[in-house]
């Protein structure tokens, strides 16, 4: 696919977040071939991998406050009987794509050991960039792509599927919000999670400035240079807390508590 080589992204790594339905009609090939077009060009592909249906409900002593969390209503246990590893295929398939799903079946892919938000990735630094994942260092390979030179791109989404933006958050000074999964010994983990991003569209015109855009069929392409990103988003936030607010109203006139808890500055962490 030239699309990738237009953008100047071969050899590259890329953060890639996807729709196919941007494609506009069946796109031949679908998700696999979207991956080859980026493995064929020397690209290490990194995706998320999120599978919220490994998340359990907090144990009494495992709540920190601020925390994004209703612990008075708490939502039914979401489904899984077990202990997530980086050899699982699970994934929240209505949330995360066809590209995402189609990454955790490769073979030879790499997954990040974080049992809710993980990254999954394929290509020759794929095992070294998604290495530096654990469930209380959430976006380590995001810095690390950001470190190597690497972009995000958006393939036919907007900024509020874009997962560095958490990133930037934790950067700009928040904690991330806590979640609780089981641990292969039976125990119960905490894991560092992103909040809401419903508000990320308010972002565009801090990092537009910086974008290549491209694209194949009717998909627009639009490249970031991730570690230019994370800094200008980050001191957006710093100047600007209330830019990650989506402003979204909920019954009872509430507005979204995980973004009322993250502009207040996240969880607020147990003192050991
Ligand atoms: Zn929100």
């Amino acid at each position: 696919m030239s699309a990738v080589k237009k953008l100047g992204l071969e050899g590259r790594i890329v953060c890639l977040h996807s729709s196919m339905k941007s494609f506009g009609c069946r796109f031949e090939g679908g998700a696999s071939a979207v991956i080859r077009a980026f493995t064929d060009s020397g690209c290490t592909l990194i995706v998320p991998s999120f599978s919220y249906r490994f998340t359990v409900r907090p144990p009494e002593n495992m709540r920190p406050a601020q925390n994004g969390y209703d612990y008075e209503n708490m939502l039914p246990e979401s489904g899984i009987d077990g202990a997530y590893t980086p050899e699982t295929d699970e994934i929240s398939a209505e949330y995360m794509g066809q590209v995402p799903l189609e990454a955790v079946k490769t073979k030879g892919r790499a997954r990040g050991n974080h049992p809710v938000c993980s990254f999954a990735g394929v290509g020759p630094l794929a095992a070294e960039i998604i290495g530096t994942q654990s469930s209380t260092d959430v976006f380590a390979p995001l810095r690390a792509i950001a470190d190597k030179g690497g972009y995000a791109v958006m393939m036919g989404t907007g900024l509020a599927t874009m997962t560095a933006l958490h990133l930037a958050e934790q950067m700009a000074g928040r904690n991330m919000f806590i979640r609780w999964a089981k641990s292969p010994d039976g125990g119960i983990i905490e894991c560092e999670c992103g909040g809401c991003s419903e508000g990320f569209g308010n972002f565009e015109p801090v990092v537009s400035g910086m974008e290549r855009r491209g694209g194949a069929g009717k998909s627009v392409w639009r490249a970031f240079p991730l570690a230019e990103f994370l800094e200008e988003a980050s001191a957006a936030i710093r100047k600007n807390p209330a830019i990650t607010h989506c402003r979204r109203v909920f019954e009872g006139n509430k507005p979204c508590m995980l973004c009322e808890d993250a502009v207040k500055g996240g969880c607020v962490r147990r003192v050991e």
